[in-house]
């Protein structure tokens, strides 16, 4: 971590208002000399030749009066040209200079100008092997008619698609010209209209200042159901008619939110489901979430997904962790806020399991992570974003925050979360910040409940303080004794009391099971519970991992479909993991990899053949 020492008061005053301000490790960008305020992207979606071609008007304030130079973040892209534009206007132009690639950060473009111009614009192409843009075949889509497009722009991938400051201390505004092929949809994380004409040519405005990660574009064949006065669905159009029934409660999620935090400050929420080799459960690109098919469980049972990316819309999109070191106010606040949402939708019960579930996941995490990793607020200093990226930030996060709930109570933590998600609002902000705001209207107006040490350990110590509080579910009493008299030999696996199972209880049971599950255990569980093949993504892959630990190859058609078409990094990367040990089960991952590698997203390529050391 480098804090801006050398900087005069005056500049940090600009830079960030009364905020504190630390150097983004993963950014070339100097934001504290100028910084980018409105983007206007001006875009051709070419998908013969995989690329976004046009140009990108960037507005800029200088904060360091002297300073020529704008350094912007990219990666792969194709610079064509570079004009200064004046306050009149004309367009004059720049010279610049594009540095090697590094394989983590890409390529600092320099651009010096003649004077502090008020803007600059470039003309740009991106590539085809851009890093967060997937561009697919008809034949990886469900109709099989039409190519699909979509980006992922966390955590620094908005960089392979537009030359800017890709670091979450820059917000700015953007506008956007967008053609692509008519007869397809074009959605940005902006205002989607509902009812607009699939006529291959779109406008569109985001009025809220974001930071880069949160520019987000999908084009396809995309179906559109609306599902309450400011939400709708968007799906491929033999996914919508479900997925607008599974996602349902979103105005009701809403509601519950704003309750508890205060406004919802997007206008509209969206959520669009994408083709199954989205690397991720969700990603909470402003006014459209951008969604898994795997949570179409068709109970809505893993909406809990749906409650995450909706809370990001207070912690992280609103509240910002202005780097990934301080990932945790963006991941920690979100999960804890997604629990109290589920709480308020789907009952107290059901948010305890999900608790038990998490805070249970996290304690095996961590006894496989070295000391340094198990930090709330992490050194990434010349890390990959993405490699750093673990269960710490988000369920640690979550577990801080519980503890403070449970030592000020929520008479008092409420008010408190909801005061800071106010007096952040737009703002980008480090840990620092946090512990400001919280030491003034929380431990000084209500003090000896929690001490220095305490917060100390919480926020710069490995592992899990012994103070954190132990969430107890009785549903899970039961299973357990269930799960106990199964493994014993005295239940058989028809008797287990499952039929009415919430996705939790199943969880706990296949967590429940020894390392290595007999033959016999397995065979049993599945001949009564048909468990392969289930259209629930996070029974699925826990299952699949317990049949190649126990050797039921029975299960392998099954878990070669389903890492085969679903691309989703937390439910397929473990399932390989567990092949990759044993030779046989690492020459069958190959063997799927090797025909599922064109479907699945470069993320999920690295990822897995990371595991099978391709
Ligand atoms: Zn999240």
């Amino acid at each position: 971590m480098q804090p801006f020492r050398f900087l005069a008061a005056g500049v940090l005053a600009v830079l960030t208002g009364p905020l504190m301000a630390e150097t983004d490790p993963h950014s070339y960008a100097q934001p504290q000399m100028v910084s980018v305020r409105d983007l206007k992207l001006d875009l051709d979606v070419d998908f013969a030749k995989k690329e976004l071609a046009g140009s990108a008007e960037l507005a800029l304030d200088w904060h360091d009066k002297a300073a020529r130079t704008l350094v912007l973040d990219t990666r792969d892209l194709d610079i064509r040209s570079i004009e200064a534009i004046g306050a009149d206007g004309k367009a004059t132009k720049a010279t610049w200079t594009l540095a090697p690639r590094d394989p983590i950060f890409g390529s600092a473009l320099r651009i010096e100008l003649p004077s502090a111009a008020p803007a600059v614009r470039i003309a740009y192409r991106s590539k085809p092997e851009a890093s967060g843009l997937q561009w697919m075949t008809p034949e990886q889509t469900s109709s099989g008619k039409h190519p699909f497009m979509f980006s992922q722009s966390q955590a620094i991938h908005a960089r392979s698609w537009i030359p800017l400051q890709d670091t979450p201390s820059v917000r700015f505004t953007y506008s956007a010209h967008v053609k692509a092929p008519k007869a397809l949809r074009v959605l940005m994380s902006a205002d989607n209209a509902v009812k607009h004409a699939l006529d291959g040519d779109y406008r569109f405005t985001m009025k809220q200042a974001i930071p880069a990660y949160l520019l987000a574009i999908a084009v396809g064949e995309l179906d559109v159901r609306e599902t309450g006065p400011r939400t709708a669905v968007y799906a491929e159009p033999s996914v919508v008619a479900k997925a607008a029934k599974e996602f349902e409660d979103t105005e009701a999620m809403i509601a519950a939110t704003e309750k508890l935090y205060g406004p919802y400050r997007w206008d509209r929420y969206d959520i669009l489901v994408l083709p199954a080799s989205f690397p991720f459960g969700g990603m909470e690109n402003p006014r459209v979430t951008f969604a898994t098919p795997t949570i179409i469980a068709g109970d809505k049972s893993l909406v809990g997904l749906i409650a995450h990316e909706l809370a990001h819309s207070w912690s992280g999109n609103l509240v910002t962790n202005a780097n990934a070191q301080h990932m945790w106010l963006n991941e920690g606040f979100t999960t804890f806020v997604e629990n109290r949402i589920v709480e308020a939708l789907y009952g107290k019960d059901v948010a305890t399991m999900q608790l038990v579930v998490d805070d249970q996941e996290l304690r095996t995490e961590i006894a496989k992570m070295k000391p340094a990793e198990q930090l709330l607020v992490t050194d990434l200093e010349g890390i990959d974003p993405d490699e750093g990226l673990s269960g710490i930030p988000y369920d640690k996060g979550r577990w801080f925050l519980r503890f403070l709930e449970s030592r000020y109570g929520r008479d008092v933590f409420d008010p408190f979360v909801r005061g800071y998600f106010d007096h952040f609002a737009f703002k980008s902000i480090i840990t620092d910040d946090f512990l400001a705001y919280y030491d003034a209207n929380l431990a000084k107006k209500h003090p000896g409940k929690v001490t220095q040490a305490e917060l100390d350990e919480w926020l710069h110590k490995p592992g899990i303080p012994t103070n954190a509080p132990v969430a107890h579910s009785k549903r899970f009493d039961a299973v357990d004794a269930a799960s106990k008299a199964f493994l014993a030999g005295t239940l058989a696996a028809k008797d287990l009391p499952a039929k009415d199972w919430v996705t939790y209880e199943w969880l706990r049971f296949i967590n429940a099971l020894p390392a290595k599950p007999t033959l016999e255990q397995l065979g049993a569980l599945d001949d009564a519970w048909k468990l392969t093949g289930t259209g629930n993504g996070e029974v699925a892959f826990r299952w699949y991992v317990a049949t190649v630990r126990g050797g039921y190859v029975k299960a392998r058609p099954q878990i070669g479909e389903f890492i085969g078409h679903i691309g989703r990094r937390k439910l397929v990367v473990p399932i390989y993991e567990e092949l990759a040990k044993t030779s046989e089960g690492k020459a069958f991952a190959i063997e799927v990899y090797r025909k599922a590698k064109p479907g699945y997203h470069p993320l999920t390529q690295g990822s897995v053949e990371k595991v099978l050391g391709l």
